[in-house]
């Protein structure tokens, strides 16, 4: 969820059942609950990482839940280890996944998104498509399904988007997406399509723009994973225009403006103290907001 690097890292050697127990008993390791129907994430105390202790006030067993195939040992914080548990209970603390508080440049995010992402996954892929079989969780470092009987194997579906700055001289171009919030120019990729492709089609679906009226287009550093209905990975683009487009409604966008650094200073104040009655920009969370950043920071 975040574009920052966040010291969490997966493990790829499956532990022995002596290794799990250790893990399990440990007053170090963390705990992410889920809940398994709604895939709502549990929100106790401020915090979205659980100790033992918490796992025992909620009579919750790590032992039996990974012997239910419901407990997956995500990866490592330092020596911290990090436990997806996939729950049945249901708390009042539990808090929707799209309302999660994760903070700007939260250490978090990463495990967190992680365990989602393994939970809707296997919400959503139960049976095996070729036979049918009910697909099995292997309980490891892994985030995939098998099938017993075919050995078919199921990943999880990342869809790869592009998002694109569209500027012209100091002016950045944002289109109206949802809720109040203007934003750049994005769109899953198709089969085949390279990511500039993609932001050619984009571009010319969404604000209506020829190739022809394009000075550059340049990939920026800063791929950023985004979980939520579908598992993304967004690759964000910066194209210069040769000369201020006039955006005309079309299907995908219904409005669309140049702003100057003054107005998204405005939108970024709004932004950040919830008052959502005039537009806003998108959140400090979200990659579509650094390329903003960066595109105003470097003018004066
Ligand atoms: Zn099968």
């Amino acid at each position: 969820l975040t574009y920052c690097h966040s010291g969490f890292s997966r493990i790829d050697e499956f532990p022995t059942k002596e290794q799990l127990t250790n893990i399990f008993n440990s007053y170090i390791t963390k705990y992410i609950v889920i809940q398994d129907e709604k895939l709502d994430i549990l929100f106790k105390n401020d915090l979205y990482f659980h100790s033992i202790k918490t796992m025992r006030e909620l009579e919750i067993d790590p032992h039996k839940y990974y012997e239910d195939d419901r407990a997956a040992l995500l990866g490592y914080f330092g020596d911290a280890p990090i436990v997806l548990i996939k729950t049945q209970l249901h708390l009042s603390e539990f808090t929707n996944f799209y309302n999660a508080k994760f903070n700007d440049h939260d250490t978090q995010s990463q495990p967190i998104g992680l365990a989602y992402v393994i939970s809707r996954f296997h919400w959503a892929f139960k049976y095996c498509s070729r036979c049918q079989e009910k697909l099995t969780f292997q309980s490891t470092t892994k985030t995939y399904l098998i099938c017993n009987k075919c050995n078919q194997e199921y990943y999880p579906q990342i869809q790869p988007a592009i998002i694109v700055m569209v500027t012209f001289e100091d002016l950045l171009l944002v289109c109206y997406r949802r809720n109040n919030i203007y934003t750049h120019v994005s769109g899953f990729l198709e089969p085949v399509e390279t990511a500039e492709q993609a932001c050619y089609r984009e571009m010319n679906e969404e604000i209506c723009l020829e190739k022809s009226q394009v000075l550059s287009l340049t990939q920026q550093n800063l791929t950023q994973p985004w979980c939520g209905r579908y598992q993304s990975l967004m690759i964000p683009f910066h194209c210069i225009l040769k000369e201020k487009l006039e955006f005309k409604e079309t299907k995908e966008i219904k409005d669309a403006k140049w702003i100057t650094k003054e107005e998204y200073l405005m939108a970024a104040e709004r932004e950040s103290s919830g008052e959502q009655k005039e537009w806003v920009i998108p959140s400090k969370k979200a990659v579509a907001r650094k390329l903003m950043d960066d595109f105003f920071s470097d003018q004066k």
